[in-house]
Parts: C-alpha cells; structure tokens; sequence
C-alpha cells in the first residue's frame, strides 16, 4: 500500500490508482452497467508474456481479472505490444459466449485489457521498473523488454543514433516490431526522457510512452477490425486501459480509461 501510495505520488494525475480489490470494484461495476458479463463476453488481454503478471504465487491484476471473467484471449508480445494484431482480434470474435437478449441468441461481447507493466521496490530508495520475483534475491527488470530498450537508447545516446538490429531471419519478431514503432513514433518523447536527470523520472516516463503505444495501436487495431468485420460483429467491446505495477507483495493498476468504442 505504501507503493502504490509512492506511485500515486510520483505519477502525479496521471490516471486513478487502485489495489486489486478497488480495481476489480470499479471494473466490475462499470461493465455490469452497460452489459459486460462473464456469460456474456470474452477477456482479449494485450499484456507482456512476463510470468511476474501471473505467477501462481503472487497477486496479480491478471488473475483476478481472468478469474472474474473466465480466461482470456491473448494478443499481447514484450512490452504488452498486441502482436495477434487485427486477426488475432477476429480470431477472438468468434469466441465469446453468445448474448441472449428477449430470447434471441446473438453473438457476445469483448473485454479488451491493454496494460505494460513496471516494477517497483523500497530498497534504500524507490527504484522504479525493478522486482525481486519469486525464488530470488537479485533485482532484475520488469518490463524487462521496456528496460532492455531504455538501456539501450542510453548507451546509443539518442533515438536518431539508435540502431535497430536487423532480423533477416524473424528470430526476434516483437523486439523488431517494439522498438521500431519506438524509435519512428516517439522520438521527441524519447528525447525527453533522455534528458530527464533522475533515473526514476526517465522509468515512470517510459512506461506513460509504453501505454501511449499500445492503446493507440489498440484502437487503430479495433478501428480496422470494424471496418473489416462491424458488419458481422453482433457484440460489443470495452477497453480497459492502464499500468500494472508489480510489487513484492501483490500487483496494483494505474487505471487511465475504461472506453466503449463499440456499444
Ligand atoms: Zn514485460
């Protein structure tokens, strides 16, 4: 609690902070008013593959969203980028269990859940984008890909010197894909964060630009996805944005938006 009060400190307006009680309340709530159920709907989660959002022995956002509502449909590669991509998200249309409204049997709804993730510890200070994961007493990174590429940007000294590996092979498909839309979307930003002096600053910043991508890339993913299918898709979708934040002792969620670009 102490963390996420740190958070809420640090990232100053920047979206609502929630424990895992307070979000699945407000989730929940807010589904339920414009028809979101579990019998009802499908989870489609643009989320990183990093076992620390759902490891069996911590509290996760993750969890408590899937087990709300029944699993879910998975889009999301390094840095929660939804890498199934609009087929991914036709493939999910099918899927959800039908609505049945008077009767009639129609088909049902999608959830999307679009979050990157960051860590945070207390050691002597707060260290932003680092845990201590199960089993261990090492700090490593969470968003390991997030990091991995700050670090990077640091060493090649701006987003214009920054050289993107080539994979002629496709042996590394997100990290293409990531840090391309990085460094040809967001070079000012990145400018910025460079020029930020408090590493700290430079985490909390990056993982604002880390959602900034993939909910803008969501929602040109759904745009497209109704221009293809909205003849065919009976249901309607929501979109839950936001940050987890990993701790030691359970997640948190920045929640920035619930939207209904479908209703
Ligand atoms: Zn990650």
């Amino acid at each position: 609690m102490e963390l996420l009060q740190q958070a809420e400190k640090d990232y100053k307006n920047w979206g609502n902070f929630l424990d895992i009680s307070g979000f699945m309340d407000k989730i929940t709530t807010n589904l339920s008013e414009k028809g979101f159920e579990r019998g009802n709907s499908r989870l489609v989660y643009s989320v990183c593959p990093d076992d620390v959002n759902r490891l069996q022995d911590l509290n996760t956002i993750e969890k408590a969203l899937t087990s709300e509502y029944n699993n879910e449909f998975h889009l999301g590669g390094l840095g929660a980028y939804p890498m199934g991509g609009v087929s991914g998200i036709i493939a999910a249309s099918h899927h959800p269990p039908d609505r049945i409204l008077n009767g009639d049997r129609r088909g049902g709804n999608l959830i999307f859940f679009i979050s990157p993730h960051f860590g945070l510890i207390e050691k002597e200070n707060y260290l932003y984008g680092k845990i201590i994961r199960p089993g261990q007493q090492k700090i490593t990174s969470s968003c390991g890909a997030m990091m991995g590429f700050l670090d990077a940007l640091k060493t090649a000294g701006s987003p214009n010197n920054f050289d993107i590996t080539p994979d002629p092979h496709t042996l590394d498909p997100t990290r293409m894909v990531l840090h391309s839309e990085l460094i040809n979307n967001y070079s000012d930003w990145l400018n910025n964060i460079l020029q930020m002096d408090d590493p700290n600053d430079q985490v909390i910043d990056l993982f604002k630009l880390n959602y900034d991508l993939v909910i803008n890339k969501i929602d040109e993913m759904i745009e497209e996805f109704l221009t293809l299918e909205g003849d065919h898709f009976e249901g309607d979708i929501a979109v839950i944005g936001g940050v987890t934040v990993n701790t030691v002792s359970g997640d948190n969620f920045i929640l920035k938006e619930i939207k209904f670009p479908k209703i």
